[in-house]
């Protein structure tokens, strides 16, 4: 597939036989799963003119279905462009396909859809991460040119390490959530999914900057990524989680960190404090604000509707859609925000939150970059995750970043001993993306040099 940089030069003319053979090759694989209308046998949901980007299920793209692959969402046509499809529009891209996902952004495998399966485009037993699954698989698979995707604890991340590509979550106000379906709105961003790191560096910047729509959007000055040369960078090596990691992982890593020690940049050795800390405090953070966000979705205002005798029965029938995954979550943080439990758990948990900060702000004080692996193993295969929380516990080198705040990359650094793609995960402070891309591009280029 032809990259974003290349695609922007072409004409309509040449973009049009682009969207065509976008449509053929999905229609030819449809069994991925990764684009929505494929269950439809239809052509691609397209919006506007320009360089076709998939869409994840839960941006808002006026005049298309968007459900966040849930059943409650059926039928719910959206009346508005999120921001970022209006900047998007602007900056000669269009909206082209319709992404699955986790049921509401919540998973890391893309098995709670409504709408079945998304497969890992390099191996069909396997899972292509969650909850962007669906974008990540089509880059992956060479059916999109680049994608966008959510990021609440590692759905960008995650999925992008599992089928081989760039994903990047920007710094928490970065980039407007005005038109994202909230999940956990101290914790979304809306992120690029690419085949490499320029890519994602374009799209970031179209994406990105002040959106008076969005209240969470930050008033900070917005410069367009530059790459330079030749800059040497101190790395923080964040060692606990290295170690943790499946031994192909932590060999693919480690040969990286030689490359960079050899390249002159500085690498320091780290450790971060226990991931299941991490764990805990986003799934009770995650959990509250999903059940006050979810509680619009009633019957009264959007998707399906499903009549009862009255309106509490027709609640409870309408609410009923929801799949088990988001009901759990509902009742989670249901319960961690009732009043006997409030102190005990939210009030714990925000408290962890800050120090989870700390720690970042700590690292960053001595480094320009932390450098983890993306997730303890690579892809998994499907239902092999039964225990909702062994599913949880994928995400545990992602979610911190969310709860800090601080923008995150995941690139390919190779390949595991059955052909799954190994990703690696760059981290920088808030708002510095520009030493975020840079410090990405020079891995790419060690791991291109490698191969
Ligand atoms: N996998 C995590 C969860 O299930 C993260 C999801 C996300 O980032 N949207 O909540």
């Amino acid at each position: 597939m032809i990259t974003l940089k290349k695609a922007l030069t072409l004409s309509s003319e040449e973009l049009k036989e682009i969207k065509k053979d976008i449509n053929n090759k999905a229609k030819e694989n449809k069994k991925l799963g990764g684009y929505i209308e494929q269950f439809l046998d239809t052509d691609l949901a397209e919006s506007g003119e320009g360089v076709p980007v998939a869409i994840k299920d839960n941006i808002n793209v006026k005049g298309w279905e968007i459900t966040c692959s849930s059943k409650i969402l059926r039928g719910y046509v959206s009346p508005y462009n999120a921001t970022v499809i209006e900047k998007m529009l602007n900056s000669g891209l269009s909206p082209f396909g319709r992404c699955n996902m986790d049921e509401f952004a919540m998973g890391s495998s893309t098995e709670t859809s409504q709408y079945g399966k998304t497969l890992n485009p390099y191996n069909s037993n396997c899972v292509p991460g969650g909850s962007s699954g669906g974008s990540a698989a089509v880059v992956g698979a060479g059916l999109a040119i680049a994608a966008l995707g959510s990021d609440t604890g590692g759905s960008i991340r995650q999925p992008a390490a599992f089928c081989g590509v760039v994903g990047m979550k920007p710094t928490y106000g970065r980039v407007s959530r005005y038109g994202l379906t909230a999940f956990s709105s101290s914790l979304d961003q809306i992120g690029p999914i690419t085949q490499n790191v320029e890519d994602a560096a374009i799209l970031y910047n179209i994406l990105a900057g002040f959106d008076k729509n969005d209240s969470t959007s930050a008033p900070v000055e917005n410069k367009k990524i530059e790459f330079y040369t030749n800059k040497k960078f101190k790395i923080a090596v964040i060692d606990n989680y290295i170690d943790e990691a499946d031994e192909d992982i932590k060999k693919a890593i480690l040969d990286v960190i030689k490359e960079l020690e050899k390249e002159g940049h500085t690498i320091i050795h780290k450790n971060l404090m226990n991931s299941k800390m991490d764990v805990a405090t986003y799934y009770i953070v995650a959990t509250a604000e999903a059940s006050s966000n979810l509680s619009r979705f009633d019957g009264m205002r959007y998707g399906n509707r499903i009549e009862g005798k009255d309106l509490k029965e027709t609640y409870k029938l309408t609410r009923t859609q929801f799949g088990e995954e988001v009901k759990r979550r509902i009742m989670l943080g249901t319960f961690v925000l009732s009043s006997g439990y409030y102190d005990a758990y939210y009030i714990k948990a925000m408290k962890v939150r800050h120090l989870i900060k700390n720690e970042f702000d700590k690292l960053f004080s001595e480094a320009d970059l932390v450098l983890t692996p993306v997730t303890p193993t690579t892809a998994f295969e499907f239902g092999s995750k039964k225990d909702p929380l062994e599913m949880y516990l994928s995400d545990i080198y992602t979610i911190g970043v969310n709860l800090a705040g601080v923008p995150a990359i995941s690139l390919p650094v190779g390949k595991d001993g059955k052909n799954l793609p190994i990703g690696m995960q760059l981290i920088a402070k808030h708002f510095d993306e520009e030493t975020l891309f840079n410090g990405a591009k020079i891995v790419e280029n060690i791991v291109k040099e490698e191969k």
